[in-house]
């Protein structure tokens, strides 16, 4: 098996946003200091420089401001024509109402793309999206498998690749015979964020296989859903890595919206 370069489709694109002139400003909302959303950020802020787009990370305390206060907030951001895009950090903290903060953000600048009126596709099933076109091309007719159906990226997944006329099978955790499924499938999508959810000595059909999974093992280290303890089989194999697989394309399409506003 080999893994897909991401990192060279993510820069592709941020090198596209970078040419655009003129960019308008993503605001980054947090609330509290949730450890891994601090390194998300910090990524996103990354690319923003790189891109040259203006970027103001806002933080609210938790014990000091509460949901209306950001509601607030948002209202004005919606309101100023040099922000271009708003981004609601989460996880939230325990209590606090993450649909009445995301359907504040106007769906113009949603360059999440959370809401469903949004004007942007959301960015994690759009960076799949990129890599599964760049290496197959035409997906018309593929038996592709999505394992998960979550809000944010098995059920919009399974609906873009449907627009996109691959026959979907979407697998969770009642499903049956999780194997015979992946055994059968030309394209896998795990997104379900266990580890050893997909054996890639199983996929008999599958060209791609994408690893969306967030996980730590044992030791604390990043990994996905998949695992291959036999690397020299299935040689034509492609699958995405983690980490430096979906979560840069994320960040990337993030940054094509930003350019999308801008324009
Ligand atoms: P989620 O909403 O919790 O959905 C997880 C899905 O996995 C559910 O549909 C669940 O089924 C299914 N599932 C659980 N155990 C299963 C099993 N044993 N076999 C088959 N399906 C099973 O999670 P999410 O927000 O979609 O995120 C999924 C993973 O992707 C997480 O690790 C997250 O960190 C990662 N992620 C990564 C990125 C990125 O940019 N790289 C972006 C977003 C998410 P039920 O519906 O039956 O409970």
């Amino acid at each position: 098996m080999q893994y897909i370069d991401c990192q060279k489709y993510a820069q592709e694109i941020l090198d596209e946003v970078k040419a655009i002139p003129n960019k308008k400003t993503l605001v980054i909302i947090t609330v509290g200091d949730d450890m891994a959303s601090q390194s998300y950020v910090k990524g996103k802020i990354k690319d923003c420089e790189y891109c040259g787009v203006p970027v103001i990370h806002t933080k609210f305390d938790p014990a000091v401001s509460k949901e209306w206060d950001v509601v607030d907030y948002i209202r004005q951001c919606n309101k100023s024509t040099s922000i271009g895009g708003i981004i609601v950090q989460l996880p939230l903290p325990e209590g606090w109402n993450e649909e009445v903060l995301t359907m504040t953000v106007d769906r113009d600048k949603d360059v999440d793309g959370f809401r469903a009126s949004s004007k942007f596709k959301p960015c994690t099933p759009e960076g799949i999206m990129y890599v599964l076109h760049k290496e197959l091309g035409d997906l018309t007719g593929k038996d592709a498998l999505v394992i998960g159906r979550g809000k944010l990226v098995g059920k919009p997944i399974a609906q873009m690749l449907l627009d996109a006329d691959c026959t979907v099978t979407v697998a969770h955790s009642k499903t049956e015979n999780l194997r015979w499924h992946i055994e059968n499938a030309e394209i896998v999508i795990s997104a379900v964020g266990k580890l050893n959810t997909v054996n890639l000595n199983d996929c008999d059909w599958a060209d791609v296989v994408i690893d969306v999974g967030v996980n730590r093992d044992v030791l604390g280290k990043l990994c996905g859903d998949c695992y291959n303890f036999y690397k020299a089989l299935k040689p034509a194999l492609r699958v995405t890595p983690v980490p430096k697989g979906i979560g840069l394309m994320t960040r990337a399409m993030l940054m094509k919206h930003m350019g999308e506003v801008s324009k």
